[in-house]
């Protein structure tokens, strides 16, 4: 049980310390660095038993396999239609507010109540756009 907490631990820790929105496996060889014997296995078990307790957030991207997010702060994600890169993005307190008025604005237009949303962004990164500018003057 206890070598059974501290690879949780590991990989918690793993997953905070990142700021990429790593795979499953990206953390896997993260962590074999740490713990050789460590097989992949255990990093799905241990990542869904996270998210079950509300430690780690699984995300869809449009393609490509889940990601994993240590981020427990409020957060809005931006997806790189490039590059493929997720990125957050903090909402200060008021914005949060600002943001939930207008769903709740939203969703009264089809006599709904909104209880929960979950904000994606899709577009060009800073480095992407960049390279974007870039080609378009050569
Ligand atoms: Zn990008
Ligand atoms: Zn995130």
């Amino acid at each position: 049980m206890k070598k059974y907490s501290k690879q949780r631990e590991l990989i918690l820790q793993s997953l905070k310390n990142r700021i990429d929105h790593p795979t499953a496996e990206m953390l896997y060889y993260d962590i074999k660095n740490q713990m050789p014997e460590i097989g992949i296995a255990t990093i799905y078990r241990n990542l869904s038993d996270l998210c079950e307790m509300g430690e780690v957030q699984k995300i869809k991207p449009k393609i490509g396999p889940d990601r994993f997010d240590g981020n427990k702060e409020e957060h809005i994600h931006f997806e790189c239609t490039q590059c493929h890169d997720i990125m957050d993005i903090s909402i200060r307190e008021n914005q949060t507010k600002k943001i939930d008025n207008e769903i709740k604005r939203l969703s009264e237009n089809i006599d709904a109540e909104c209880k929960s949303a979950n904000i994606w962004l899709y577009g060009l990164c800073k480095k992407c756009k960049k390279l974007a500018n870039i080609n378009i003057k050569d």
